[in-house]
């Protein structure tokens, strides 16, 4: 370690050993599932953007309106938070409040309904932000095998799980989590696309959590998060959910784009086109012999140690599916996730298989 600033970049150059060093790629948009990145055209299979909506003209049109300049609770409450709330609320039948992103959401809902002393029961797949929010909460943590609700704590307060899981891309069996104890549900990946209404994949499955979390910014196409609950937990997420009360409040262009994508996620036909495209995906995978896992629009092709090589020849060949590594995945299980969007075409998923299956043959 050296100079001021030594141990920041002895943790970079550590970092950069181990192969776990991350950069930016920054992305010109050229269209519902495309973009440049320097010189080369790219068609995007690992957008969250699965129904296409953020590319839509209408969702694009309804970014309009200012920042709110301050928390809600100050001077930042506007009536299109109130009517995005009401169309959630109206949508759950309990309900719901709005967080700036689903980050906050899970830190919001967790550390606001546990307490030092209680027993919280996490998938293990659960996303860094249910991590923090558990972590924040100073609840005693018991890390539950993933997928498997027999091996959850008898003493649990709360359990904790994703609706659709985003590296593995499977779906939970919701109604055996449920008992005496709470259950909350991160819908962020089935939000918008699976259920009805999209309300996700509790809803699917006809089980009601008592709460749960969706993103705005992922199958809605536009930013920001809410949580669903009873009347208490609205209003004591008001009082006490810190991420609620110690942030700016959601900027109004973001809420109106998430009225729109709302509506127009139920309305288009747009949730039937996203299903034939994954049908089409898959098919095509399983043909080729690329065995993927889950059944839904997360697609992930597990590849091993060969994955960043296979992911540097599928850009080479024009399509952007990042490999994912440890920490995020366990070694051996390194995988490229890709991700299927109702904006794709038929030719751009048949290219994609192609390519992909000609990355892997080359990196044998
Ligand atoms: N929960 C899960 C399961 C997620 O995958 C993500 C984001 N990838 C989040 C929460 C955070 O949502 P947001 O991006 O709106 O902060």
């Amino acid at each position: 370690m050296s100079g001021r600033y030594g141990r920041l970049t002895d943790r970079l150059a550590a970092l950069e050993v181990a192969g776990r060093r991350r950069r930016l790629r920054p992305l010109s948009v050229t269209g519902p599932t495309t973009a440049r990145l320097g010189g080369q055209e790219l068609v995007v299979f690992c957008s969250n953007d699965y129904l296409g909506l953020a590319h839509h003209p209408a969702v694009r049109a309804a970014w309009t309106g200012g920042a709110t300049g301050s928390a809600r609770l100050i001077s930042g409450d506007r009536p299109t938070h109130h009517a995005l709330e009401e169309a959630l609320t109206d949508l759950y039948g309990r309900p719901a409040t709005l967080l700036s992103s689903g980050y906050h959401a899970n830190l919001a809902l967790l550390t606001t309904v546990l307490e030092r002393g209680d027993v919280v029961a996490s998938d293990a797949l659960n996303h860094a932000s249910i991590i923090d929010g558990v972590r924040l909460s100073r609840a005693d943590k018991v890390i539950v095998p993933h997928n498997q609700p027999e091996a959850l704590p008898a003493d649990a307060r709360l359990a904790v799980i994703e609706g659709l899981y985003s590296m593995d891309g499977d779906r939970p069996p919701v109604a055996a989590y449920q008992g005496t104890h709470w259950l909350a549900v991160d819908e962020a990946h089935s939000f918008g696309v699976i259920g009805p209404e999209g309300r996700g994949t509790a809803a699917a499955q006809g089980a009601t959590p008592d709460f749960v979390v969706g993103t705005l910014g992922k199958a809605i196409g536009a930013y920001g998060a809410f949580i669903i609950g009873p009347p208490a937990l609205r209003a004591l997420l008001l009082s006490a959910g810190r991420t609620f009360i110690f942030t700016t409040g959601l900027p109004e262009p973001a809420a109106a784009a998430a009225l729109t994508g709302l509506r127009l996620s139920r309305a288009e036909g747009l949730r039937e086109q996203l299903s034939a495209n994954v049908a089409r995906l898959r098919q095509g995978l399983s043909q080729e012999g690329l065995c993927a896992l889950g059944q839904d629009h997360i697609v992930p092709v597990v590849c091993g140690p060969r994955t960043m090589a296979i992911a540097a020849a599928l850009l080479e060949a024009g399509f952007y599916a990042p490999g994912i590594r440890p920490p995020t995945v366990a070694p051996g299980t390194e995988r490229i996730r890709l991700t299927a969007s109702a904006a794709h075409t038929d030719d751009q998923i048949d290219g994609l298989i192609e390519a992909l299956s000609a990355a892997v043959r080359g990196c044998q």
